[in-house]
């Protein structure tokens, strides 16, 4: 019956309308058993108050004729059969049948009876050869029982009744389920429709199709599923739109080295290009674009190493002012070169944990922005603090500065400020966000600042370990 293949709106089906069927028939049962007692229960009472009522007539001694059409009568105007019985060890007379006392009342209850006590009884009597609720009351007088009214209901009167009520309840079950069926198969509906969305949908993205917004209207588990389905979607779609980006901006950043590669090469071979200075300076700006296409590839290459985190980094302790030192030693010919002027201010305290190659990488992409950015004759600064357990490196140049509403985006890849590409400055636009993952990679931070026409300053935050860190 469960089978795995069925669908939800079945097992949901199944499961409620056996919940029904099974709580129907539990408070029909549960309605039968309670209505069975309470009902005869009552029917008891009234009987024993019958008989004591018609009781309260007998004045004690023989039981008169008289007493006797009374009771006969009422029992020609009353539902209940009601008769009076003399005490048989005298008398054996009585109304309507010819009836043995003795088979009629058993020898205890003729002692409860001989107390003054009115007995209820219930079963089958042989004999009315029915089954019946009766009630017997004693007629004393003294201490002698003179005889007693016995009163009783054929229980077929109250099967009847059951059997009708049973009759209702099934209407009103059938009434009930169509009622709930019709509201079931519209609540299924509601209840389904969404996880069919749902399952389309999942069905579109691996179609490849990812711009999908489901319509959420539940709060509960399936509108929560939804919700997190379009998070998972958008992301999907950005990251998606974010590669298609990517590779754009990579198209675009070979097309123009090479162009100028061919068209350089072209002007050669088809010789327009005869004088040989001319010649020598064609050669060398295809020499330049060519390195800027190496360039270009190696950062690249870093990107996709450092997104997949294949690099493994090595973990060497660096003394941290005299690293700097050596990196800035070999920047003496471009600093010359646009005659800026360099001040250092190292503490040589702070010693890191890092890979020096990574670490160089980084000092590299900001001292190639600083001295690329500044104008000739300006200055670029650096200075190194310990504090606590990190360091703060601050590189600051008096460069031409990035404006405000480019200050947020210079860490993205591809992004410049400049958006036209200059053939003197453009770099790229990889090289501060090659600079932000390695600094993440080394569980640093990096901040700029900046003001536009005045200046940059780029500050890294770096854990350092205690100098005892070789014991
Ligand atoms: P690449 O570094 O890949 O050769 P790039 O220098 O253009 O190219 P980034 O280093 O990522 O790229 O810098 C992004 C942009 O931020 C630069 O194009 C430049 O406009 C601006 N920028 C970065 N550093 C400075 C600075 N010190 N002064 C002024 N502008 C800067
Ligand atoms: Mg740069």
């Amino acid at each position: 019956m469960w089978n795995k293949r069925h669908s939800l709106s079945i097992k949901l089906w199944f499961t409620i309308i056996s919940a029904i069927i099974i709580s129907v028939l539990f408070a029909y049962s549960l309605s039968q058993y309670y209505y069975k007692n309470l009902y005869v229960k009552k029917i008891k009472t009234d009987l024993v108050n019958e008989a004591t009522k018609l009781g309260e007539d007998y004045q004690g001694g023989e039981i008169t004729e008289d007493f006797m059409k009374r009771v006969e009568w009422f029992n020609s105007k009353n539902d209940s059969e009601v008769f009076v019985v003399n005490n048989p060890r005298e008398l054996s007379a009585c109304l309507p049948f010819e009836i043995d006392y003795d088979t009629l009342i058993s020898e205890e209850e003729r002692q409860l009876l001989l107390e003054g006590h009115a007995i209820e009884k219930e079963g089958y009597e042989k004999r009315f050869e029915q089954n019946i609720v009766a009630a017997v009351i004693p007629l004393m007088d003294e201490a002698r029982l003179e005889g007693i009214i016995y009163t009783y209901i054929p229980v077929d009167s109250i099967t009847d009744l059951l059997r009708e009520l049973a009759a209702r309840w099934l209407v009103a079950t059938f009434l009930f389920l169509i009622v709930a069926i019709f509201l079931m198969t519209k609540w299924l509906k509601k209840l389904i429709s969404p996880i069919k969305d749902i399952e389309r949908a999942v069905h579109r993205i691996s179609e490849g199709d990812y711009n999908i917004k489901l319509q959420v209207e539940s709060q509960d588990e399936i509108g929560k599923l939804a919700l997190a389905f379009n998070e998972m979607a958008q992301s999907i779609y950005l990251e998606e739109e974010r590669k298609k980006e990517f590779l754009e901006n990579v198209a675009h950043e070979l097309r123009t080295p090479l162009s100028y590669v061919m068209g350089y090469t072209q002007a050669i071979k088809d010789g327009i290009v005869k004088d040989e200075e001319e010649k020598q300076k064609y050669l060398q700006l295809i020499s330049r674009e060519t390195q800027r296409l190496q360039k270009l590839l190696g950062d690249l290459m870093d990107l996709a190493k450092l997104d997949s985190e294949q690099v493994v980094f090595r973990n060497l302790p660096i003394a941290f002012a005299q690293f700097i030192e050596e990196v800035i030693a070999k920047y003496e010919p471009a600093l010359k070169e646009k005659n800026l002027r360099l001040q250092a201010e190292l503490d040589p305290d702070p010693i890191i944990l890092g890979d020096d190659g990574r670490i160089e990488q980084i000092l590299h992409n900001i001292l190639d922005n600083s001295i690329k950015y500044t104008d000739m004759g300006g200055t670029i600064s650096l200075s190194l603090h310990q504090q606590k357990d990190e360091c703060e490196l601050i590189i600051r140049d008096t460069g031409r500065g990035i404006p405000e509403a480019d200050l947020p985006h210079v860490m993205e890849r591809f992004y410049r400020v400049n958006k036209a590409r200059s053939r003197f400055d453009g770099g790229s636009g990889l090289g501060l966000s090659i600079v932000k993952k390695l600094v993440e990679q080394q569980k640093g931070q990096i901040y700029i600042e900046s003001v536009a026409q005045t200046g940059t300053k780029v500050r890294i935050v770096l854990p350092t370990i205690k100098d005892d860190w070789k014991l």
